[in-house]
């Protein structure tokens, strides 16, 4: 009979210095001990920022921020290394392997100085540094415990497009190389440490799955290997019914389904990478969040359908790095396609958009996409409509960025009448301005816009007005 296979994924706080590498290492090795367990690394805590930061400084004509970054990694690594880790040889090991790494980083910086120029493939391999470090170390602490594990580079067995920054995985490429790089591993008892967040096209060229990526490695390698289960070991006891940090009473979750979880993430829930419920969808493989600092509590399951019996509003989320983009003026009425001629320039881009809405009246198209998006799609937006912004039959293309999108997710809200007026009720009460509306036409959400500033107010507001603190089992 085929050992049962867990994937288990840390977050960047899991592993965010010796102390916690030695606690994700054992969360590992117990795993591992009661069947075939695959774990996935993010970086260290921090460090994806801090490189990114550094190769932007760089392009901009500053030579210092790379070396100093890179220093200030390799004194990180060696001395979470050195508590980790004691015997020397083996350690010496894991110090050849991270050497490596560190001398393509500074290649790397010292080609972007050289050229001034990081583009989207530089920035990639830049920024999947930090993963290419932390997996060796958990690696060597997990044979540190008395286990086999090898630390394996994502680029190896996660085959994508070439979309960098935001790369989407070849699954049928993908599950060949887990079959022949990780399954033997697996059947040999050797835990494999994969890198999160990269990956590499056809050709082998390193492309990341976008910021906060390694939930979606986890699902992706989780799928191609027909895990039994995933676990995404994360800093709070699982999916919680609000961002903790803006609503304090926010409670976690106990069992919530994909399309719950799905639209949380899209929303924002950081808690979750947006696509990472994707893969696993149609496999029907659940998902934990779990807490690698209170590994005893039992997280959230996320599964097919949920809990049945749960009713109306699960949880809200919000996301504030958006903008709102309106294309219109009264000429746009009897201008053929402006709606398709608008979400084809979006699509072309690939940019995230979150929510549309367009008033009956038709004069004006509003929607809305990642801050990151709104420059580059304004600007082509003024390129597709610039004859008929010439000719005033578009009157105006406008972007706004302080704004926030606020969702109330509930995937049983279809058979509960009345959420969407409760919730604006509520809103009003407390003065809270809805700038635009939406509800998806699977009423599992119901999502609202409004001033930035009027978010935490709107979630607490919600929050309160749907009972979501009082626990419920
Ligand atoms: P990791 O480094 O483990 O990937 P992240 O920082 O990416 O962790 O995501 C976990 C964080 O997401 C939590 O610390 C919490 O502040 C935030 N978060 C936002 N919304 C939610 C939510 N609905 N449930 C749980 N956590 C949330
Ligand atoms: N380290 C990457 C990031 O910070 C990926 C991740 O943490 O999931 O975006
Ligand atoms: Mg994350």
């Amino acid at each position: 009979m085929k050992a049962r296979l867990q994937v288990m994924k840390f977050g960047g706080t899991s592993v965010g210095d010796a102390a916690c590498m030695a606690r994700t290492a054992q969360i590992i090795a117990q795993g591992a001990r009661g069947g075939a367990c695959v774990a996935v690394v993010s970086a260290m805590s921090g460090v994806t920022n801090r490189l990114i930061e550094a190769a932007k400084r760089v392009e901009a004509g500053e030579n210092e921020p790379g070396t100093a970054v890179l220093e200030a990694l390799r004194k990180q690594h060696e001395e979470a290394l050195g508590s980790l880790v004691q015997d020397a040889n083996a350690r010496r090991a894991i110090e050849e392997v991270i050497e490596e790494v560190f001398e393509e980083g500074r290649r790397l910086f010292e080609g972007t100085a050289l050229l001034r120029e990081l583009t989207p493939r530089t920035l990639d391999a830049i920024s999947g540094l930090g993963e290419r470090l932390s997996a060796p170390l958990v690696a060597g602490a997990v044979r540190a415990l008395g286990l086999q594990s090898e630390a394996v580079d994502a680029t190896r067995v996660i085959v994508t497009d070439a979309f960098h920054g935001g790369a989407e995985p070849l699954m049928g490429r993908t599950r060949e190389k887990c079959e022949a790089r990780l399954r033997p591993m697996v059947d040999q008892g050797i835990v494999p440490v994969v890198t999160g967040f990269i990956a590499a096209t056809t050709e082998g060229r390193l492309t990341t799955l976008g910021r906060g990526g390694s939930d979606y490695s986890a699902t992706i390698l989780g799928a191609a290997l027909d895990a039994d289960e995933v676990i995404i070991w994360t800093d709070v006891d699982g999916v919680l019914t609000a961002d903790p940090r803006l609503v304090p009473e926010a409670r976690t979750i106990p069992v919530i389904s994909y399309r719950e979880a799905a639209e949380l993430a899209f929303f924002g829930a950081k808690v979750l990478h947006p696509k990472t419920l994707n893969p696993v969808m149609q496999a029907a493989i659940p998902v934990w969040i779990r807490n690698s600092f209170a590994p005893e509590r039992p997280g959230t399951l996320i599964t097919p359908e949920g809990l049945r019996t749960g009713g109306g509003v699960k949880a809200l989320t919000a996301i504030q790095d958006v903008a709102l983009i309106s294309v219109g003026g009264p000429g746009i009425v009897g201008l053929p396609d402006v709606v398709g001629r608008t979400f084809s320039t979006t699509a072309e881009l690939r940019a995230n958009v979150l929510l549309i809405s367009q008033s009956s009246s038709q004069n004006d198209i509003c929607f809305i996409v990642s801050a990151g998006d709104a420059q580059r799609t304004v600007e082509a937006l003024r390129k597709e409509f610039a004859q008929d912004l010439a000719h005033e039959k578009v009157e105006h293309i406008t972007v706004d960025t302080n704004i926030a999108i606020v969702a109330v997710v509930g995937e049983n809200m279809r058979g509960t009448p009345g959420v969407a007026g409760r919730t604006f009720n509520a809103l009003g009460r407390e003065n809270v301005n809805l700038i635009a509306i939406a509800q998806g036409s699977s009423e599992s959400n119901i999502s609202f816009v409004v001033e930035e500033k009027a978010m935490k107010t709107a979630l607490i507001t919600a929050h309160r007005e749907f009972g979501l603190g009082t626990p419920t089992n």
